[in-house]
């Protein structure tokens, strides 16, 4: 066979490469089903603690190790060891696994991952806003100095938002709480211009302004929300959810109780994946909700269950209150019942808050969520950010005073309004030829090109 025609015959094969978190692993997953619903082969390459969570159809698996293959980043000494091992090891074997495709009809001809230097093409995939992604830009190019000070304050993102000390990621207010995580954040704008794209989870309607006034240092490509097609466009089919959970998610059961609820008459509450909060603040959160009146499905994973006050589950009223271990937060922010989402602005809750139109109540606890939550209130206006008090916490009448505001006082018409308006943008940037999908095509031509 000629060289030719066998590169003819050759699909190409893109290999996405997670953060082996639950707010990495979701959005590149989904990069990589839309990728396979274009026509190319997609592989999620995931470490042993991540593998055994995914299942997406149309996405292959393959194993990478970063170094601690019993028992992923619990089994590391520190952050830093692990992202040093995450680095090597994962190197290492996507080599290994970049030989094993060699000769087949499907090599593989791009790597997606967070920060890369690679020996076939590859992207870049920030999965943070364009907000953040600019803020840790300008650090890199030393237009902005850590720590920030008071003279550098408003942080100002394009003609948008003007940051303040509070809405600033944690890596930049208190840098010297997480070295590594900022390190790792600002390394990662080293090497771009070795790389082929530069890929954000985000789209043009939301944050044009912001990666206009950064396009020269960092020339992204928008191509979010990566959230699954059945909640925008629809045209990936049973693309449902996303088709990996690292915990077993109480799918029936949360359903269940949410069948008959008062359309927008539930809050849903949830911390992500990573955050735990303070035993007072969990005790703050647990009165606020149950002095709210309304219904509210709240997510406490098992490790933080025993930080609930002794008597709350059984001052609750069965109907009125549900507290799971974890769910499918997608199809539960996209139930009719649901009228709030009391979230702690990690990226993808807050893409699928915006992605849905749910509107929300902001509890940033740490990493990018105060910019998210400042996004959120000032910016697209589509919720509130609830106030520590002195001490760091939010305090059940804050609780009750954001879900108020969100549910029921003044602003809450106008809230709802905008948040209807974006999860259209959403929708709009993920259809056939919205700016999202148009990038993504554009992705996937420009790799056909190189290839062959
Ligand atoms: N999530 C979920 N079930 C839950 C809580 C969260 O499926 O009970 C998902 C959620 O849909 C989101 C991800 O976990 O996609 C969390 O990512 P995010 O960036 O919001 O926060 P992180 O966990 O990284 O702090």
């Amino acid at each position: 066979m000629t060289r030719e025609s066998s590169a003819l015959q050759q699909q190409d094969h893109v290999v996405v490469i997670p953060y082996p978190g639950q707010g990495h692993i979701n959005p590149l997953l989904q990069f990589a089903k839309r990728l396979a619903s274009k026509g190319l082969k997609a592989t999620m390459a995931a470490t042993p603690y991540a593998i055994k969570s995914i299942t997406a159809h149309n996405v292959a698996v393959e194993l990478i190790s970063d170094g601690f293959d019993q028992g992923g980043f619990a089994e590391a000494s520190s952050v830093q060891a692990y992202l040093e091992s995450f680095e090597t090891a994962g190197s290492r074997t996507l080599t290994e696994l970049i030989k094993k495709y060699e000769d087949t009809e499907c090599p593989i001809t791009c790597v997606v991952c967070l920060q890369t230097e690679r020996p076939v093409c590859s992207a870049a995939f920030f999965t943070n806003s364009a907000a953040i992604c600019s803020i840790f830009c300008y650090i890199h190019h030393g237009m902005l100095k850590v720590p920030i000070e008071t003279e550098d304050l408003p942080v100002k993102i394009g003609s948008v938002a003007e940051l303040c000390r509070d809405d600033l990621p944690t890596f930049l207010r208190t840098p010297g709480a997480y070295p590594a995580y900022l390190t790792m954040k600002v390394n990662q704008y080293n090497n771009l211009s070795k790389t082929d794209w530069i890929l954000c989870n985000s789209f043009q309607a939301l944050e044009d302004k912001e990666v206009k006034a950064i396009a020269e240092l960092w020339p992204a490509k928008l191509i979010g929300p990566m959230i699954p097609s059945s909640y925008l466009d629809g045209r990936i089919k049973g693309d449902k959810g996303y088709g990996a959970s690292l915990w077993k998610p109480l799918s029936e059961q949360c359903l269940n109780w949410l069948e008959g609820k008062v359309s927008k008459s539930v809050i849903y509450v949830s911390f992500g994946s990573m955050v735990s909060l303070s035993i007072k603040q969990m005790e703050e959160v647990a009165w606020g909700l149950k002095n709210c009146g309304w219904s509210f499905m709240w997510v406490v994973r098992e490790s933080e269950q025993s930080k609930l006050p002794n008597d709350f589950l059984d001052s609750i009223q069965e109907d009125k209150g549900l507290v799971v271990s974890w769910c499918n937060q997608l199809e539960v922010l996209a139930h009719e019942s649901i009228g709030c989402f009391v979230t702690h602005c990690g990226w993808n809750s807050t893409t699928e808050g915006l992605g849905l139109g749910v509107p929300m109540v902001g509890m940033p606890v740490w990493a990018d969520q105060s910019t998210n939550a400042k996004y959120i209130e000032d910016v697209w206006r589509v919720g509130v950010r609830a106030k520590e008090d002195e001490s760091g916490v939010v305090g059940r009448e804050e609780v009750e005073r954001c879900v108020g505001e969100v549910m029921e006082d003044e602003r809450s018409e106008e809230i709802r309004r905008n948040a209807r308006k974006v999860s259209e943008l959403s929708r709009e940037a993920m259809s056939e030829g919205g700016s999202s999908d148009k990038n993504i095509d554009e992705f996937v031509e420009q790799l056909k090109l190189m290839q062959h």
